[in-house]
């Protein structure tokens, strides 16, 4: 059975902030653990998780990081290198917060990178973990606690992250999805399917506090297909869809088609717009 969680979307005052635009969202999770999670809304597939004792940025590549504070760590995750999802700019982070670790799919590669931010007086390797897919790494951070990624197999490039963390889990599909394009062949789709029907299984029943999937209109007739797969196959509290290329009303039109997810599937402009 899944549990319901209340999640309190707050008055519009994160967007009066200076620099947040509107498609800036906040939203309070109140977990079973008794835990608080802030989830900020970047843009496309960045999303920005505050824990209690830990920050989690995925895939940025544009908008407004909120503001931390030092004592907690911030651990950076980028499912591969495109440019939707992976912008060297989080490299920066490390001057105005130092406490962060940077966990890079193994697409990106990063001997060069290194080098580079070396002559820029930045030593980046002892924050860099490279993983692969299907694994699973176990990071002690600052804080002494321990932070535990699995990756799955993108369809696309790179990996999906499943982050378990203080009795949170966390999945960041990354380009993990069911890209059935219409003008493909039967055999590319058909083999489509085969690979994430594949990685979903390795969801199947799997309790999942947060979600963020991807949602994306330009797949037309076949764009909820991959996200009704997840929600079906997990148990997930709160999804939150994205790589929606800034047209937000596929969320709505999911939710119209597919009302028994309503309750878990997060919207994301509609509330302040
Ligand atoms: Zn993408």
């Amino acid at each position: 059975m899944v549990s319901l969680v209340c999640l309190d979307l707050l008055a519009c005052t994160c967007c009066q902030r200076k620099g947040y635009n509107d498609t800036l969202m906040y939203g309070l999770l109140h977990l079973e653990s008794g835990e608080i999670m802030q989830v900020t809304y970047l843009y496309h597939s960045g999303y920005f998780v505050e824990t209690e004792t830990a920050y989690l940025l995925f895939d940025y590549y544009k908008g407004t990081i909120p503001e931390m504070v030092e004592e907690k760590p911030l651990v950076v995750f980028v499912s591969h290198s495109h440019v939707d999802h992976y912008n060297r700019e989080i490299y920066h982070l490390l001057e105005i917060h130092p406490d962060t670790r940077y966990i890079l799919a193994k697409d990106i590669p990063t001997k060069k990178l290194i080098a580079e931010w070396k002559e820029q007086g930045i030593d980046l390797e002892p924050h860099i973990t490279s993983i692969r897919k299907n694994t699973t790494e176990s990071l002690e951070l600052s804080n002494g606690k321990r932070i535990c990624i699995t990756t799955l197999k993108s369809t696309d490039a790179g990996v999906a992250y499943l982050v378990d963390y203080e009795n949170q889990t966390i999945y960041h599909a990354g380009d993990l999805n069911l890209w059935y394009w219409e003008g493909e062949s039967k055999q590319y789709n058909d083999n489509m399917t085969k690979g994430y029907l594949r990685e979903m299984e390795k969801l199947r029943n799997k309790h999942i506090d947060v979600a963020f999937v991807p949602l994306d209109p330009r797949l037309e007739l076949h764009a909820f297909d991959g996200m009704k797969i997840f929600m079906e196959y997990t148990d997930c509290q709160q999804v939150y869809p994205m790589h929606m290329w800034e047209d937000y009303r596929i969320i709505q039109e999911f939710v119209a088609c597919n009302e028994k997810y309503r309750k878990r599937i997060v919207d994301i402009v509609s509330k302040y717009t």
